[in-house]
């Protein structure tokens, strides 16, 4: 893999394009700051070698032209207090300000460019537009994980500007050394777990993933559609009528793959999508009409967590139940202890998806898990068996 520890940035100007997609609140505030100090040591690597950076992002879903809420200005605070230097900044990605600020950036020095998406041409991934971005630099890190499924112009097209001179960043590279230790000669048992509302979304990720585990567990709004397509009464559960032949398909190539694919056999559920809504233990096979089961039983809890308590690999994507809501957080929170504790034990776990990861945080198991890939969309096309063009664009 092409990695900046084989490059010397010395009087060099590296455009790194990092994933400063962070949360903001109604002041400006960033409320997570984790995917800015993950690009730190990015940043660091290539001021320590004498050269500078020039930061370009996106942030949040602007509709094509600049909008103030949407201003990467708002991180500069931040970005200068992590770095302990004072960053720069030029409130268009492209044109001649940001020509002439980058052209007079000093080694050691870091510039930060305006949203790229206040250009349509970047997400449609323009061919001028990158060219543009090329120009500003003299060397192309890619350390945008949560982007590396898009062929944007600053993620994938821009990289053919730089045949020598593009490598991935330390986020990139961390994160297809993790998702590649579940992907390619996993230890074993290699347990699955996959959760979330739908299975819309995660149907080639379990078709993919059928040959490579020992276990897949199911659990989450998406077991329902399983169980209903072996003929369960559901009640009011979240169903796709439309993926039952799927479901079914599923349930018989895990067979012929010697898989073993576990669905929940109770639930817990409620006569309506509340917190406060009457709530009891049920066999998820018999479901009363007018109920709707929101997280996974006790039995089932106890079965699940014997099985990843024994694996050696875990990968999870996706709640076991509704844990937004203390009443349906138990199937997860007990999830999340149990990858936890195989971790302990030695096994290697591999958190991915925004849910899963919020979760982990929720339950304070941030440092009990092996790893936590930063881009959920990401993570599920790789795990796909996709090629990323982002990772494709610094490779090929
Ligand atoms: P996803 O984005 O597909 O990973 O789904 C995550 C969401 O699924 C979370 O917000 C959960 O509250 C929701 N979820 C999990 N289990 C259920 C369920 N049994 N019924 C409805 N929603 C669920």
């Amino acid at each position: 893999m092409k990695t900046i520890n084989q490059f010397s940035f010395k009087n060099k100007k590296a455009l790194i394009r990092v994933d400063f997609n962070v949360p903001l609140d109604e002041n400006f505030e960033i409320t997570d700051t984790s995917r800015i100090d993950a690009t730190i040591p990015t940043i660091k690597k290539v001021l320590k070698d004498g050269g500078s950076v020039i930061l370009m992002s996106h942030l949040g879903r602007p509709k094509g032209g600049p909008e103030d809420k949407f201003s990467l200005k708002h991180l500069l605070k931040y970005l200068s207090s992590a770095l302990k230097l004072e960053v720069q900044f030029v409130n268009d990605c492209i044109g001649e300000e940001a020509k002439q600020k980058a052209v007079n950036l000093k080694n050691r020095e870091v510039l930060l460019l305006e949203n790229l998406r206040f250009y349509k041409e970047e997400t449609a991934g323009d061919e001028d537009f990158s060219k543009k971005l090329a120009s500003l630099g003299d060397a192309y890190i890619n350390d945008a994980f949560g982007t590396a499924h898009r062929a944007h112009a600053s993620t994938a097209i821009i990289a053919k500007y730089f045949p020598e001179n593009k490598m991935f960043g330390y986020i990139m590279n961390d994160e297809i050394t993790n998702i590649n230790k579940v992907m390619v000669d996993p230890r074993r048992p290699f347990t699955a777990i996959l959760g979330g509302a739908k299975v819309s979304g995660k149907v080639e990720v379990i078709t993919n993933l059928l040959d490579k585990v020992d276990n897949l567990i199911i659990g989450g709004g998406m077991m329902f559609t399983f169980i209903k397509a072996l003929g369960g009464n559901i009640g009011n559960s979240l169903v796709e009528e439309s993926l039952f032949a799927l479901a079914v398909d599923t349930i018989n190539f895990a067979k012929d793959e010697n898989v073993n694919l576990y669905l929940p056999t109770d639930a817990i559920i409620a006569d309506g999508f509340s917190n406060d809504a009457k709530t009891t233990v049920s066999s998820s096979y018999n479901i009363p009409d007018g109920w709707m089961g929101l997280d996974i039983g006790p039995e089932t809890i106890k079965k699940y967590k014997s099985i990843i308590e024994d694996s050696t690999t875990i990968l999870w994507n996706g709640p076991m139940g509704v844990f937004e809501m203390s009443n349906f957080e138990n199937g997860t929170k007990d999830i999340a202890l149990a990858v936890a504790k195989a971790t302990k034990k030695g096994a290697y776990s591999l958190i991915g998806g925004g849910d899963s990861v919020a979760a982990i945080n929720k339950y304070h198991l941030k440092d009990q898990v092996s790893y936590i890939s930063t881009g959920g969309g990401a993570m599920l096309e790789y795990i796909e068996g996709k090629i990323l063009p982002g990772i494709q664009a610094i490779e090929e």
